[in-house]
Parts: C-alpha cells; sequence; structure tokens
C-alpha cells in the first residue's frame, strides 16, 4: 500500500503527492515495513518542517497500526481473524497534509454544547474512511503517532459498531477515540470544556469505578453501548444499569 500527503501549492491548489509504499510479507503487523520512500520531494519539500522526512512519517504510521492492532485484536476476536482486521486498518485511506493544506481540508466543528470552547484542530476522520493529520511545525513525530492513533480509534469505532458510531454525540465518540490514550497511562491536557476533556473526565471517573479491573475489550465493549454523554455519566455513577448486569 501506499502513504500519501496532500500539499498547497502556491495558488492554493491541493496536490496530493504518494511518499511512501509500504511492504507486508505475511498477514501480521510485525512484518509491515516501509519498501521505499520518495527521496526528493522537490518544490513541496519547504511546505513541511524538515524533520517529517517520509521514512519518518511512514514509520510512525507502521507504529500507529501496530498499536491499534495489538489493542483491538481480542475486542473484535469474535467476528474478525487477526488478519481481517489488519486489512481494515490497513484500507482505511491515510493522508498526511501540510499545515497549509490541512487549513483547506479541515472540516468546520460545531460546538457540541453552547458554552464549549474553541480548539484547533489537527487531525480528523471523515466519518467515510478516511484520515487526515496535519503536520505543525512544532509538533514532535511522537505527537503525530498520537494523532494518528487517536483518528484511528474513530475509524475503528466506526468499522466495529456503525450504528452507534453514526448514533453517538461528540463526547462519547471522542471516549473510544481517548481509551487507547488513557490505557496507555498518558494524562494529555484538553482545553476545558470540549469535547475531548469531557471525554478524559468521564473515563478517568470510569476507571476509578465502574471499568476497575477490565481489560480492553470489555472496556471497549462497555463503552460502545451508549450513545449519549448523559447515559454513560450516569452508568458511571451507578444511576443506570445496563444489560447484562440487570438482575
Ligand atoms: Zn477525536
Amino acid at each position: 500500500m501506499t502513504l500519501e500527503i496532500l500539499l498547497r501549492t502556491e495558488n492554493d491548489r491541493l496536490v496530493q503527492k504518494y511518499f511512501a509504499r509500504l511492504d507486508l510479507k505475511e498477514a501480521d503487523p510485525s512484518t509491515l515495513s516501509v519498501a521505499s520512500v520518495v527521496p526528493n520531494w522537490g518544490k513541496y519539500r519547504h511546505q513541511i518542517n524538515q524533520r517529517y522526512t517520509p521514512r519518518a512519517l511512514a514509520d510512525q504510521y507502521i507504529e500507529s497500526i501496530k498499536t491499534l492492532h495489538g489493542y483491538f485484536q481480542d475486542t473484535v476476536r469474535h467476528k474478525w481473524t487477526s488478519e481481517d482486521l489488519l486489512q481494515k486498518l490497513l484500507l482505511a485511506r491515510f493522508s498526511y497534509a501540510s499545515p497549509a493544506a490541512y487549513q483547506l481540508k479541515k472540516p468546520v466543528f460545531v460546538k457540541e454544547k453552547p458554552g464549549d470552547q474553541e480548539f484547533t484542530v489537527v487531525a480528523n476522520y471523515n466519518n467515510n474512511y478516511g484520515i487526515y493529520v496535519s503536520l505543525p511545525e512544532d509538533f514532535t513525530l511522537g505527537d503525530i503517532k498520537r494523532y494518528g492513533i487517536h483518528e484511528l480509534g474513530h475509524l475503528m469505532h466506526h468499522l466495529d459498531a456503525p450504528e452507534n458510531y453514526r448514533a453517538s454525540d461528540a463526547t462519547i465518540k471522542e471516549t473510544m477515540a481517548l481509551l487507547i490514550e488513557v490505557e496507555q497511562g498518558m494524562n494529555l491536557i484538553y482545553k476545558k470544556d470540549t469535547p475531548h476533556w469531557r471525554a478524559q473526565q468521564l473515563l478517568i471517573k470510569a476507571n476509578r469505578k465502574k471499568l476497575r479491573g477490565k481489560d480492553f475489550a470489555e472496556k471497549w465493549n462497555t463503552l460502545t453501548k451508549f450513545k449519549k454523554q448523559k447515559d454513560l455519566e450516569d452508568y458511571i455513577n451507578g444511576k443506570l444499569i445496563i444489560f447484562p448486569e440487570e438482575p
């Protein structure tokens, strides 16, 4: 498969360039490797910071895919083989974008609640098996990988529980995408009064109460039963009981 990057030319036109070809020897994510990269970015090269080499970007992508595959293998085992899961992850379109190109590509976000704060969007899942990750000047490669993992989390929510994904509010969607980073013990700072901040608070609280001691698959499957933030909150606080806990 190939990885692509979106670039903006002088006259505001988006240019799509393939920058790396990946190779998979067996149906096993550990055999996923970079087969070749475009050695020369030519006239487009100046649009992204020099730390974002084709090789470095391809490596971040591969690491993100391995992380997701590792977390979800058990979660989807009842319906997909390890190979099915890998194919689904690899088939999703994944694009990096120069900061300027991302400005033209990024979605317009509607506030979930009237009092919500504005926040800068640097990556998104497009609800149609496509992910875009911007490459800001001041980000590290670790940040880029983290955003890739987050957006792949949205993709997995869509792939694994499409009806729940479509019906879920913004906070629930972020709860699903943030689950991996919370599992990894990352304590990232999100702007207060945003879906991400609410999702993080809910997960921290859930891990102390209802989800305590459960493995990733159990947590994920429990969370996919909720479509509304209020219901998840009530469940965590013991005010709402869901199947199969019902007497
Ligand atoms: Zn998100």
